[in-house]
């Protein structure tokens, strides 16, 4: 079964002796085969006392339930664990490196957490009066500021709730001002090797899609940019460092040529963790920029929190904002919340994107993170998260196949083209990699290279887990291409919960809802 990327989501046919340790109980080692809270149930159990409810005369007009809503019922000791059991079997940041390019997971201080949890901020209600919040509102705007200026833009729009947002925020706000020039265009040019939120992105604004092919040396096509570009092109997205792990060398060729077309350019910048107090994205003729604060100031992410992706803006786009923003004056500070209050400043915002202000708990820990490095600090986490890709990448060329000659930036990227006539694709080893206890690397994309794995260290990895990842990259590439039974990749994962799942299946035929065996009502009875 193959599913839309052509990879296959079973395994192939393991043979009767796949390895699989069959138990008694169904459980494997102290890691429990957990059912559903629903399939626990006994009625009548609960963790809590109630009451009985006083008799009383009903006024719902004969609207009241007639059956019980089929709750399980439920210890306290039962819930509690069924919930660990759960977590036991899930894999998390806290418990290891966890290398998916392209998505920084990187290790969340607790110091962020402590920060985010202080009363006053933990207790925050967005609905509050501003002259009760005056210090969460300079909490913003210190993060804000923190943004412009390791950004060198001028204008930061800080409600998007994560970089897709961010993205769909930046193409509003470029919208508006093509708009507003009377110049309105139809085209977005999007490199081929693009995260695809940012083709989906320029789809939802209503643009067609021009994809730009990429060089041999995984960069962008300067010469088919020039000839895509013309009087109907909006803008560009391009990533930078791009989704190769490689840095963009023509950036600044490329905000001209941009520019002299009477486009924007808008940069995804979902890597900024390589160049962060390094190089000003406003110093290389960017118009507009997403960036993840779950991605690159630590905030957590995946299973684990919302995301934050504010934007920043460059001058000419400064005065298209979305609307709520922070404005400081003698009094204080305070909310531009409406886009008639705008207008009379002189920013013709293109209105407002997401309730409240932004994810309040996720500034909380990006500004923490960010002072708690300093300057200085966070210089050097772009330094040695580009440093620990290159040790991966220099201690494991000679046994997989890098993409691209050279080094990289923090993330490397290597091709199928080791495991050719191997009987093993990228997926078998990325499964493999399962049961030798690492999380695997992102796989098949970029889609730009054949059968991708994209590694991404971040800075948070000590040199000791790197050599262990290193040594088993090694033993398991070796496996892959020697002679004799690859069982190890082909069955993987033979040690998790659960074998490969039928992505195909789950993603056209999702089950979301448990059917009882009997209907809750006669449960009850
Ligand atoms: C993560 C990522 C995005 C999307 O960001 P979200 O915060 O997940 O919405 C966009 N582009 C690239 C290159 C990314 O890595």
């Amino acid at each position: 079964m193959l599913n839309a990327q052509g990879r296959k989501s079973r395994p192939h046919d393991a043979g009767a002796d796949d390895g699989t340790i069959e138990t008694f109980s169904g459980h494997r080692g102290l890691v429990h085969e957990e059912p559903l809270l629903f399939e626990q149930d006994q009625q009548g159990r609960s963790g809590v006392d109630l009451p009985e409810v006083p008799r009383h005369k009903t006024r719902l007009g004969g609207m009241e339930r007639k059956a019980p809503i089929g709750l399980p019922g439920l210890s306290e000791p039962q819930v509690v664990r069924h919930f660990v059991r759960l977590s036991q079997t899930n894999y998390a940041i806290d418990a290891g490196i966890y290398p998916l390019g392209s998505c920084t997971m990187k290790h969340n201080p607790r110091l962020n957490e402590k920060m985010a949890r202080m009363p006053g901020l933990g207790d925050l209600h967005p609905l509050q009066p501003v002259s009760t919040v005056q210090g969460a509102l300079a909490l913003i705007e210190s993060l804000a500021d923190w943004l412009r200026t390791l950004t060198g833009m001028p204008a930061v729009a800080m409600s998007p709730a994560a970089g897709a947002q961010g993205e769909l925020c930046g193409l509003m706000a470029i919208r508006a001002a093509l708009t507003a020039a009377g110049d309105p265009r139809k085209k977005v040019l999007v490199p081929e090797s693009a995260h695809g939120t940012n083709p989906a992105t320029a789809v939802q604004c209503g643009y067609a899609v021009e994809a730009i092919p990429s060089t041999d040396d995984g960069r962008m096509d300067l010469a088919a940019l020039e000839a895509a570009l013309g009087p109907d092109v909006a803008a560009i997205m391009l990533t930078n460092p791009n989704t190769c792990g490689l840095f963009e060398r023509d950036i600044v060729k490329v905000a001209e040529l941009v520019h002299k077309a009477g486009a924007y350019f808008y940069c995804d910048g979902a890597n900024f963790n390589a160049i962060v107090g390094r190089v000003r994205p406003g110093d290389l003729g960017i118009d507009a920029m997403h960036i993840n604060l779950h991605k690159t100031f630590s905030t957590p992410h995946g299973g684990g929190g919302p995301g934050s992706g504010p934007v920043v803006f460059s001058e000419p786009l400064a005065p298209f904002v979305p609307v709520p923003y922070i404005r400081h004056d003698s009094a204080g500070f305070h909310l531009v919340e409406r886009q008639d209050d705008a207008e009379e400043e002189g920013i013709h915002s293109f209105g407002r994107l997401k309730g409240f202000h932004g994810q309040m708990g996720m500034f909380i820990r990006a500004l923490t993170y960010m002072l708690s490095h300093g300057g200085d600090g966070l210089r050097q986490v772009a330094e040695d998260a580009v440093l620990n890709a290159n040790y991966l990448l220099a201690s494991l060329q000679d046994v997989l196949s890098p993409a691209y000659d050279g080094p990289c930036m923090h993330e490397a990227l290597f091709d199928d083209s080791f495991l050719k006539d191997s009987g093993v694709e990228t997926l078998d080893f990325a499964k493999a990699m399962i049961d030798e206890g690492f999380h695997p690397m992102t796989i098949y994309f970029p889609l730009v290279v054949h059968g991708a794995l994209l590694i991404e260290p971040t800075e948070t990895e000590s040199k000791e887990t790197l050599d262990r990842f290193i040594a088993t990259m090694r033993a398991l590439a070796q496996a892959a291409t020697g002679e004799g039974d690859k069982t190890r990749f082909t069955a993987a994962p033979r040690l998790a919960p659960r074998r490969r799942l039928d992505e195909t299946q789950a993603a056209r035929k999702p089950r979301l809802r448990w059917q009882p065996e009997t209907a809750p009502a006669e449960a009850a009875e």
